[in-house]
Parts: C-alpha cells; sequence; structure tokens
C-alpha cells in the first residue's frame, strides 16, 4: 500500500482546470520530484493533498485513510505536512519564537507524545522549547535565534521554514521549492537535511524548478504538464524524455 494516493484528482478555477484527473502514489520513504512548467498546476497539486483548497474531484488517500478534503490542521495531525513556495514566518517576531510558535497547540496530539501524553500544559510548553532549541541548532540558526525573522536572507528563511514544519513531526513533508532564491551553499545544506530526514524515515515530495539538485536528491521525478501526468519514472529516464524535453522548450 502507498503511504499517498492521488486518484483522479480535479480543480478548476472557474474556466480553468488547474488539476486534470490526476493519479500519482507515492511509497513509504521515497523522495519524489515534482516538476514541470509554470502554471502546470504543482502548486495546486499540493494545495489540494494539504488541504488548503479542497478539490472538485477525486480523492486523497493517505496512510489507508480517505483524507480528501481535510483541513491542513488535521492532516497535520495525521502525520502529513507541507511548506509553501512563498515562506509564512512572522517576520516580528524572533527566529526562536517563529518555531516555537510552529507547535500544535494542545499536549497530547502528535509532538513530543511520550513526553507530554497526560501531563501539564507546562510539561508541554518545556517539551517545545526544547525541540525548538534542538531543531535551531539543527539547522545552524542558534546565532540568528533572537534576530527578527524579517532579517533573514531568503536561504535562511527556507531553513526556518523546515524547522516549523519539523515542529508538526511529519511522516510526510511536501515541499514547495525549497531551493528557490537560496544561494548555492545554502541550497546543499538544505537538501542535505533533506536528505537526513529521509534517511531517517521521513517521505518527502518536493516541487522544484533547480533541476540539478533535483535530480540528484530524488528516487524518482513526477512531471506535469496542463494538470495532468506527463511523464514519471527514473530521473535520469525523465529528463531524457523527448515529452519532457518538448514540454519545457516548448514552454
Ligand atoms: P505551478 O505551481 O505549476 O506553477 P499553479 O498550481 O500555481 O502552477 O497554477 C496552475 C494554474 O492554475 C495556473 O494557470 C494558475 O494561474 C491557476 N491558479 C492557481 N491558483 C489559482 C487560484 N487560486 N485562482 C485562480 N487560478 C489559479
Ligand atoms: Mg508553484
Amino acid at each position: 500500500m502507498s503511504l499517498l494516493s492521488i486518484d483522479g484528482l480535479v480543480k478548476d478555477f472557474g474556466g480553468l482546470r488547474a488539476i486534470d484527473d490526476l493519479s500519482v502514489s507515492v511509497e513509504e520513504g521515497e523522495i519524489v520530484g515534482v516538476m514541470g512548467p509554470n502554471g502546470a498546476g504543482k502548486s495546486t497539486f499540493f494545495n489540494c493533498v494539504s488541504g488548503v483548497i479542497t478539490p472538485d474531484d477525486g480523492s486523497v488517500t493517505f496512510d489507508g485513510t480517505d483524507v480528501t478534503g481535510e483541513a491542513p490542521e488535521t492532516l497535520a495531525r495525521r502525520g502529513l505536512v507541507r511548506t509553501f513556495q512563498h515562506t509564512r514566518e512572522l517576520e516580528t517576531m524572533t527566529v526562536r519564537d517563529n518555531v516555537r510558535l510552529a507547535a500544535p497547540d494542545h499536549p497530547g496530539e502528535r509532538t513530543i507524545p511520550a513526553l507530554v501524553r497526560g501531563e501539564s500544559m507546562q510539561a508541554h510548553e518545556e517539551a517545545v522549547r526544547e525541540q525548538a532549541e534542538e531543531l535551531i541548532e539543527l539547522f545552524e540558526l542558534d546565532h540568528l535565534a533572537d534576530d527578527y525573522s524579517g532579517t533573514l536572507s531568503g536561504g535562511q528563511r527556507k531553513l526556518l521554514e523546515l524547522a516549523r514544519t519539523l515542529m508538526l513531526e511529519p511522516d510526510m513533508l511536501l515541499l514547495d521549492e525549497p531551493f528557490a532564491g537560496v544561494n548555492p551553499t545554502l541550497t546543499r545544506e538544505i537538501a542535505d537535511h533533506i536528505r537526513d530526514l529521509n534517511e531517517g524515515g521521513m517521505t518527502v515530495v518536493i516541487i522544484e524548478h533547480e533541476l540539478e539538485t533535483l535530480t540528484e536528491l530524488v528516487d524518482r521525478l513526477v512531471v506535469l504538464q496542463q494538470g495532468s501526468l506527463l511523464v514519471e519514472g527514473d530521473p535520469d529516464a525523465v529528463l531524457s524524455d523527448e515529452r519532457v524535453i518538448e514540454a519545457y522548450l516548448g514552454g
């Protein structure tokens, strides 16, 4: 059984069919890359899967449960979490507070369950603080922890976004353009973190334009065109596929 199964997904915006009968599966432990020309429907696909918008038709099955139309917080509790193409941290808050704030409000849900289940709010807050510090250290944001997020570079914001996302302890992470606007050094760092997370058991789906980094990172590539699946498979085979070359050259 696949960890994520998308079956016959459709999303219309007025007269525009942004997702057109799309069926895709992701296996547990995979890293899958999603590519396709601008406007191909990549972000809309993530929006439908992560509950940001409701599809008009088709189904989303996660870990054996039909989760179509469920809200992002519900899906996060199930272990399915996404990041956004444009990061969403609060600029007038410090890096540390942004990471802490990303934790679920209530103890005993998903985050740090062993520590806090049945324990006090104070214990929950302490566990959240500890986890935030660990993630800030992991992403080498310690020297910026007291700075306002608004002062961070684009790449540092992407690291912050990843740290925030990991506060939810996802089983599956959907990343929308994690390398966009990020310099080569930080790109490599973020890619290494993604690889480590995957080796630790996290299933990852990445939308990305930066094909070199993407191809090195993923087990499989999925190419969308006009809301439909164009080609999927081994990265090298996909990139040399004539339909893919045509889709990119043809704009
Ligand atoms: P990608 O991420 O592959 O560049 P998107 O999923 O953002 O593509 O967009 C797919 C198509 O759907 C585009 O034509 C875009 O203009 C349209 N679209 C996306 N979101 C909306 C929306 N909220 N309202 C209307 N049209 C939208
Ligand atoms: Mg997009």
